[in-house]
């Protein structure tokens, strides 16, 4: 059933309507069920929703007169609004800025490229990690987004782009392990097919290395990809820039990793933003493959998009020397030179504190 104490929570505070987004596909059937009408009914409000995208009651053909009477009576389709697109004209990027309920602001960006169109979801307000190098880290966090919130962001990159959206990451504001449930809820209305249908394996949620939520997710059983941010090989380095690794070093990063690899079957990607001087050197690269090659993973090298003072992209040169290490490897590597960087949509540039909003 349907109960009254998740009625309450996915209500709309004013209204006391329900705010049909942030429900899950059975919680949606469970409800129209608790209104005296058949599960897939609810299913059909689902697709109307996030497979066709409908921004009104009266659009939902299949629906009866009644029942959508009865719906705009009792719930919203409303949820997050965009309140500014940036296009890249070098680099084709857009950055969205999305206005939630409350008035705060997260940001969404669509990375074109030749055979991908990939979206980076925000799922937080800020981020509590505050990793030294980071622009949403020197946000704070605000709030956690709901499921609604964070899958309603492909909503609105589905109706602008003029191609289908090939990938999905959670490398936008936000830790999506902090926010877990409702990470895990969006990526579900993602999947689903009743949703947007997107593949689980074209879905990576990354994580700063949570180390307990990377264990659950490997219980759980998800088939969404796992991203884990390492950016150093030695603790000492790791500390310094990711407040994170006092409470779990990477000793226990690593065994929680090879945990979820083995449980799961799957790879992993372990995320290293390339900064001069804090984790580019020989000795850093080195420490990195033996780390690696321990995990079934591959390693994805990020230069550095300049946000933070103190911190500078390597040039070409030193980052070449480094990837010359990783030459040989058990494990293969990609290089992320980040799109958007001139309109600030590149990672970790994202950042709506100016917003006064968000305060
Ligand atoms: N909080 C999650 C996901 C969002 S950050 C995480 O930390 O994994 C997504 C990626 O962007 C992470 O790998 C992070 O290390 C990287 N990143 C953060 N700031 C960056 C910057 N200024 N330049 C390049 N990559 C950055
Ligand atoms: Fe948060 Fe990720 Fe930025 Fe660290 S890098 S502050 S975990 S968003």
């Amino acid at each position: 059933m349907f109960h009254s104490s998740s009625r309450r929570v996915f209500s709309c505070m004013d209204s006391e309507k329900i705010i049909l987004k942030n429900l899950s596909q059975s919680e949606m059937e469970e409800w129209v069920q608790s209104l005296g009408h058949k599960a897939f009914r609810g299913r059909q409000l689902f697709q109307w929703i996030w497979e066709k995208g409908v921004e009104n009651f009266s659009e939902m053909t299949n629906l009866s007169k009644d029942f959508i009477q009865e719906l705009e009576a009792s719930s919203s389709l409303e949820l997050t609004t965009i309140h500014q697109v940036q296009t890249s004209e070098s680099q084709g990027t857009s950055k969205f800025l999305v206005r939630l309920g409350d008035g705060k602001f997260v940001e969404t960006v669509l990375i074109p490229e030749a055979k991908r169109a990939t979206v980076c979801l925000s799922s937080q307000v800020g981020c509590a990690l505050d990793c030294d190098f980071c622009a949403t880290g020197k946000m704070g966090l605000k709030r956690n987004l709901t499921s609604g919130e964070i899958a309603d962001q492909l909503l609105h990159v589905r109706r602008f782009s003029d191609r289908p959206i090939t990938n999905i990451v959670f490398m936008g504001m936000g830790e999506p392990f902090h926010n877990y449930d409702q990470v895990i809820r969006a990526s579900d209305i993602l999947n689903s097919e009743s949703g947007f249908a997107h593949g689980a394996r074209k879905i990576t949620i990354s994580t700063s290395g949570m180390v307990p939520q990377i264990r659950r997710f490997a219980d759980e059983g998800h088939r969404y990809k796992l991203a884990v941010s390492l950016n150093a090989s030695d603790d000492e380095s790791r500390t310094q820039i990711m407040p994170i690794n006092k409470k779990w070093d990477i000793a226990e990063l690593v065994k929680a990793c090879k945990y979820y690899t083995e449980l799961s079957k799957n790879m992993l990607t372990f995320e290293y933003v390339l900064m001069q001087g804090v984790n580019d050197g020989l000795g850093d690269a080195r420490r990195l493959l033996k780390i690696a090659n321990q995990v079934f993973c591959k390693v994805n090298v990020i230069p550095y998009n300049e946000v933070a003072e103190g911190y500078l992209r390597p040039s070409k040169k030193r980052i070449n020397s480094f990837l010359e290490v990783l030459e040989g490897a058990r494990f293969g590597v990609t290089v992320r030179w980040s799109q958007g960087d001139d309109i600030d949509a590149a990672c970790g540039q994202l950042s709506t504190a100016a917003i006064t909003e968000n305060g």
